[in-house]
């Protein structure tokens, strides 16, 4: 075993391909459905919002799909990432436990959102699009997409909830030192916006209002706008994988291979994009990896949603979509991991979950940021507090390996850092942060309001 500590690979082992976990999953995709005919979407309703080219990688189920050049040229900016072994974090543990993570917090952006902002900027491009609307929570997708249109020249809406473009004005001026332009949702620029200001001025908005607004313009642009998003949907997480397709090269540099492969879970994105190559290995090459989404227990779509046909956003405008979800109508609770507040849940990674081959758990936030404190001391990077989930079950386990005198070998995807989160790093120091779980109550009532979906086998 080398005492090596960062793992790093070269230009030329930049992945040329996204893996297509729909080539290998065991449990067939179920059908995106219309959110007013409740029929299967044609690609023609898809393509009010999005590329042709994105639509194809939306229902391909081709195993791997070739990276583009004008991709990989930009990817070349903060790719390959590093891998690195968290020695002195397993020295503060005293645990036998090799523990590695992925260290997506190097783009230029600080987080893993570039390797779907880039593509979808370029395949966008290449049809023509000239501006692009989108969403944002904590700010992290709307400043990823930002960087790329301003790569591929083009305009950006951003439609940022409200409560966050007061709390984070510098995640607001970095997208528009990119050149977008960015509205606090709801907005008085869509009818649905509107609609909700006329009930309730003070809205402070959430991520199913803003998509359902991003949406909405796209949808009534009459062609000339697209729309963008940064999680959930199958092109999205399939360009996550350059993560886990690297870190495949990197541990095997490392010569070992991970017992337990880690990641936060907001729409599922980036534990996705480390996970799925992993699965892919346990599916076709023997492996026994385990695959844990961790979340957080204020957003439990997984471990307490239900597992349903639902909206994608607030609106109801949005496909519909097989999911875990907590219901369209889901007011997420103020907690500082703005990027995990989303209702529902990847359909890929639902399915996966629903049929055993991924694990999951649901932690409260003050627990998660004890160990994001715990990380920023040993290994220097203060994480986002999204990745701080994935974090805070990293040492669990290499704890749980420890009282077992077990040489576990455990991975985990650093998604971001929080150098823009320092007012909630503020508040768990000064002892101001509370533990939040979200009442089975409000989940048995918004779940009265999916959609009734009546299609023959479907349900
Ligand atoms: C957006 C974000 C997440 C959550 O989104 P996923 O699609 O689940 O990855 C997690 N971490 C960071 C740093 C983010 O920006």
């Amino acid at each position: 075993m080398s005492e090596q500590t960062g793992f790093t690979l070269n230009e030329t082992d930049l992945p040329k391909q996204w893996y297509n976990v729909l080539a290998d999953s065991p449990v067939p995709p179920q059908p995106v459905l219309h959110p007013g005919t409740k029929e299967p979407v044609t690609p023609e309703f898809l393509s009010v919002l999005f590329p042709m080219e994105l639509i194809l990688q939306e229902i391909s189920t081709d195993r791997f799909i070739d990276i583009p050049q004008e991709v990989s040229d930009i990817y070349k900016l903060y790719r390959p990432t590093p891998l690195i072994r968290a020695r002195r974090l397993e020295k503060v543990l005293g645990t036998p436990a090799h523990i590695y993570y992925k260290n997506e917090s190097v783009s230029p952006v600080g987080s893993h959102k570039p390797n779907t902002a880039i593509p979808q900027a370029f395949y966008n491009k290449a049809a023509g699009t000239k501006a692009i609307t989108t969403e944002t929570g904590a700010g992290q997708w709307g400043t990823a997409l930002a960087m790329a249109c301003n790569f591929f020249e083009m305009d950006l809406e951003v439609y940022m909830v409200k409560i966050s473009y007061q709390q984070k004005p510098y995640r607001r001026i970095f997208m528009e030192t990119y050149g977008a332009q960015v509205f606090a949702s709801p907005t008085d620029r869509t009818d649905f916006g509107r609609s909700l200001l006329a009930k309730d001025p003070e809205n402070g908005g959430s991520l199913g209002i803003a998509i359902s607004e991003a949406v909405e313009v796209a949808a009534k642009s009459g062609g000339t706008k697209k729309y963008s998003l940064g999680s959930v949907l199958n092109h999205v997480l399939m360009h996550q994988t350059v993560i886990g397709e690297e870190a495949l090269k990197q541990m095997d540099l490392a010569g070992e291979y991970p017992d337990v492969v880690i990641g936060c879970v907001g729409g599922g994105s980036n534990f996705a994009g480390i996970a799925y190559p992993f699965l892919r290995q346990n599916l076709k090459d023997g492996q026994r990896t385990r695959l844990l989404a961790v979340e957080p227990t204020a957003t439990p779509s997984l471990t307490k949603g239900v597992y349903a046909f639902d909206y994608g956003d607030t609106a109801m405008m949005a496909p519909i979509v097989k999911m875990h979800t907590l219901g369209h109508t889901f007011m997420p609770a103020g907690i500082h991991a703005g990027g995990l507040r989303y209702h529902g849940m990847a359909p890929s990674l639902s399915a996966l979950y629903d049929a055993g081959y991924i694990e999951a758990v649901a932690i409260p936030q003050v627990g998660t940021f004890e160990a994001a404190v715990m990380f920023t001391k040993a290994e220097g990077i203060l994480p986002a507090p999204e990745s701080a989930h994935a974090i805070r079950v990293a040492i669990d386990e290499a704890l749980d390996a420890k009282v077992k005198g077990e040489k576990r070998v455990i991975l985990f995807n650093l998604s971001g850092h929080g150098h823009f989160d320092m007012m909630s790093y503020q508040q768990y120091l000064s002892g101001m942060l509370v533990d939040y779980a979200y009442p089975s109550a409000a989940v048995a009532e918004a779940i009265q309001t999916l959609p009734q979906v009546e299609m023959a086998g479907l349900v």
